[in-house]
């Protein structure tokens, strides 16, 4: 088949790489020119391009597995697997900037040699009869058998022919800076995985990248415009120094900053079902788009890219491709949707100081705190959730638990550190500060 895949990012190249390697030709789209040798690349168009990610254990052993020289190339880029301790070598996560990963997944479908690429902005899908026959891109006309929207969160190309999708505001902004290790300099604590701490009103990631990088997180409720300061570098280097842990890891002496601090806003869960006219499939961000903060978009992605390349390859006619993918989104997709519009809901209550309801739905922090507090042996469980190698749904009996716990007076204890109100506190002092002559 000649297949398009709109979208060369990280799940277009992967279903590219699948698609092609079975047998088919490629010809991926992207407005994005791609990177130059020895140049930054720029990436217009994908916000998250530079902010953290965390690239869970189900996209390392996917690229390990089913395309290994793709993924010895981003190892080789510097990419670090870092098994969370004491886990199997399977839970292990690659540790890299983004931009490192999907620049060497870039020059890997560059080199295919069944795919070709096409620079351009796709105007439209062209439908004749109920079923696509091609894209229109900067108004030309391209043919293709297939057509693959794998355009991301913002792209909207299948939407025309789709049913509505559920969408649910996240409420929580980033505010994000890069940093390197200094020459010699150990990571800071929580270094063997990812530094995570929760506090009333925010929360803090540090997560460990290639060539000693790192990027400080801080999400919080997006209609927090105090907190929004933390986009000045005043503002956010003087909350790093109030954070027990991460004042130790951007200590001056340990590390420097080697970017702005970047924002991420309009953070969106969304999940829709496939198109409904025939040779029309989507995948990755363009079906679902989960929390980012929850790391797990690339994951869910790559999995739809590889779900779509298994479909193909048993024959799946391109008429019942869509159902077919839809039933599979709706066992492997859908239920991590949910549980994070459970999760964000439950997180910005406990944010505002809500207690919690025994008669509503129990949050992922929630768990976590009376695991710590009375149910050690809880983490086993929830230690597979996070590795994502158990649905939501293993999490129901410990949710019950907890109603119980809650109708005879527990609560979660409050968080260690500054409060929203003295990191809000010290924001303001600092961009009060005279500018200095
Ligand atoms: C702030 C933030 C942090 C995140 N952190 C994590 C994390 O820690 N771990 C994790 O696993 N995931 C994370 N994610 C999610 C992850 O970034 C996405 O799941 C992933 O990028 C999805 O890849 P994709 O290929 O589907 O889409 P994208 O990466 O968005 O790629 C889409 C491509 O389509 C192209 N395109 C779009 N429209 C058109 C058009 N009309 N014509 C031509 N080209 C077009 C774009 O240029 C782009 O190249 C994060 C997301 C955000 C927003």
């Amino acid at each position: 088949m000649h297949i398009v895949i709109i979208g060369s990012g990280p799940v277009g190249m992967t279903a590219g790489l699948l698609l092609a390697r079975a047998g088919h030709r490629i010809t991926l789209v992207d407005r994005d020119a791609g990177p130059v040798a020895g140049d930054d690349w720029e990436r217009v168009g994908v916000m998250q391009f530079r902010l953290p990610h965390g690239f869970r254990s189900q996209c390392r052993t996917l690229l390990r597995d089913r395309l290994p020289d793709v993924y010895e190339a981003i190892v080789d880029a510097g990419a670090v697997v870092v098994a969370p301790p004491g886990a199997p070598d399977d839970a292990a996560m690659l540790s890299v900037r983004r931009s490192v990963l999907e620049r060497s997944i870039w020059e890997s479908a560059s080199r295919e040699p069944g795919i070709s690429r096409v620079v351009g902005h796709v105007d439209r899908v062209e439908v004749v009869d109920g079923r696509a026959v091609g894209i229109v891109v900067d108004a030309r006309f391209l043919a293709a058998d297939l057509m693959v929207d794998a355009s991301g969160r913002a792209g909207r190309l299948s939407a025309p022919h789709r049913p509505i999708r559920r969408r649910v505001d996240c409420g929580m902004a980033y505010a994000a800076r890069l940093y390197r290790l200094r020459p010699g300099a150990e990571p800071g604590p929580g270094a063997e995985f990812v530094f995570n701490a929760q506090h009333r009103g925010f929360l803090i990631l540090v997560f460990p990248h290639d060539h000693g990088t790192f990027t400080v997180l801080f999400v919080r409720p997006s209609e927090d415009r105090e907190l929004a300061m933390l986009r000045d570098a005043g503002a956010f280097e003087a909350a790093c120094r109030a954070v027990p842990g991460l004042a130790e890891w951007t200590d001056p002496e340990r590390s420097e900053p080697i970017d702005r601090v970047r924002a991420g806003a309009g953070l969106t869960n969304e999940y829709g079902r496939q198109p409904t006219v025939a040779a029309l499939v989507a995948i990755g961000d363009a079906v679902c788009t989960t929390n980012p903060a929850g790391g797990r978009g690339t994951a869910l992605g790559l999995q739809s890219a590889a779900a779509l390349a298994d479909l193909v390859a048993a024959d799946v006619p391109i008429e019942k491709l869509g159902a077919e993918l839809d039933r599979w989104g709706e066992a492997e997709l859908l239920p991590w949707y949910l549980d994070h519009v459970e999760w964000d809901t439950t997180l910005l209550a406990s944010w505002a100081g809500r207690p919690v309801d025994p008669d509503g739905p129990i949050g992922l922090e929630v768990l976590v705190a009376a695991a710590r507090d009375r149910h050690p042996e809880w983490m086993a469980t929830l230690n597979l959730f996070f590795g994502m190698a158990v649905k939501p749904a293993a999490l129901a009996p410990l949710r019950d638990e907890v109603r119980a716990m809650v109708r005879a007076g527990w609560q979660p204890a409050e968080p260690d550190g500054p409060t929203r109100d003295e990191l809000a506190a010290l924001i303001r002092a600092q961009l009060e500060q005279p500018i200095p002559a």
